[in-house]
């Protein structure tokens, strides 16, 4: 048994806070050497740039950036803003899952919640430092959400103690899910292509809202992807408009690049379902529910 202390929401809050500014760390390490192809774990905690060793109390999360605005001790390096916003938004992210955890019966859940919501955090900041999405944070996280799926079923709404039949819909609502979620997004994207005649998409977004789809199930996975769009438009329009205004950049083989020329899709993917997984998903899954059943009710009178 917990002890009482972890009834007291004031408490969760605190913990998840702690924990999340600490996983936050770990994620810009990941964020920072996984598209460089290097190891996570060895060497240790080391400055980005020349790679000396930093001592843990420099390392204090989300308070070391605050406390030196970004300068490192070791050398002239400017430590960037992204180690602090993903620590803070990671810190935030967590007490409020632990916030909601209201009951211990409920850690499956909390795990499956920090698990994909820690890989979403993932996926903005390198498709936005580098417009590209590793596999191993798309394909890998979509192969532990099937698993999570079967041992916490609760992450489909499934019942706290799961018989095998609801461990088995479960599985099968996130296969569905990856299924229907990445391949609406791939029709999507190769429409978007013939109209455009451009690459409109990446593989990336495709295997992107795989992941997304097996953690939030179909419904979850329209949202998004109309989610995405609209947000990537409210937000791009008027940097696209001062692109096309100001001088294009062009490289030493004449092609444009840059902001506005080409836009990575994955932060705003990813936005949209932190967006759903976290507050939108009773709402839109209640609609798509009534959309169908007045489907089928119309069905049956004709
Ligand atoms: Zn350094």
């Amino acid at each position: 048994m917990l002890p009482d202390i972890f009834m007291d929401p004031v408490f969760r809050i605190g913990i998840g806070f702690v924990l999340g500014a600490v996983g936050g760390s770990f994620l810009n390490v990941c964020i920072t050497r996984i598209p460089l192809g290097r190891s996570v774990i060895s060497p240790p905690s080391s400055c980005p740039n020349c790679q000396r060793p930093i001592s843990w109390s420099r390392n204090i999360p989300i308070l070391t950036w605050l406390s030196t605005s970004g300068d490192a001790t070791c050398c002239k390096y400017k430590i960037p803003l992204r180690y602090f916003i993903i620590e803070l938004s990671a810190a935030l992210l967590f007490a409020f899952l632990f916030y909601r955890c209201s009951s211990v019966d409920e850690w499956g859940l909390l795990l499956c919640s920090i698990f994909f919501t820690s890989t979403i955090l993932a996926v903005i900041a390198i498709d936005f430092e580098t417009m590209m999405i590793p596999d191993r944070f798309s394909m890998g996280g979509a192969l532990v959400g099937l698993s999570f799926s079967f041992f916490f079923p609760v992450l489909h709404g499934f019942s706290l103690e799961p018989v095998l039949a609801e461990r088995t819909a479960a599985l099968f609502t996130g296969v569905t899910g990856l299924l229907i979620s990445s391949s609406l997004l791939y029709w999507v994207g190769a429409l978007g292509e013939r109209l455009m005649n451009k690459e409109a998409l990446g593989q990336g977004d495709v295997k992107l809202l795989g992941l997304v789809g097996v953690f939030c199930g179909w419904e979850g996975g329209l949202f998004v992807i109309f989610g995405g769009a609209l947000l990537g438009t409210a937000l791009l329009l008027p940097i696209m408009l001062w692109g096309s205004l100001s001088k294009k950049k062009t490289d030493q083989d004449g092609n444009e690049f840059g902001w506005g020329v080409e836009v990575p899709f994955g932060p705003f993917l990813g936005a949209a379902s932190l967006l759903y997984f976290l507050g939108f998903r009773k709402a839109v899954d209640t609609w798509f529910e009534e959309i169908i059943t007045n489907f089928i009710h119309f069905f049956s009178i004709v």
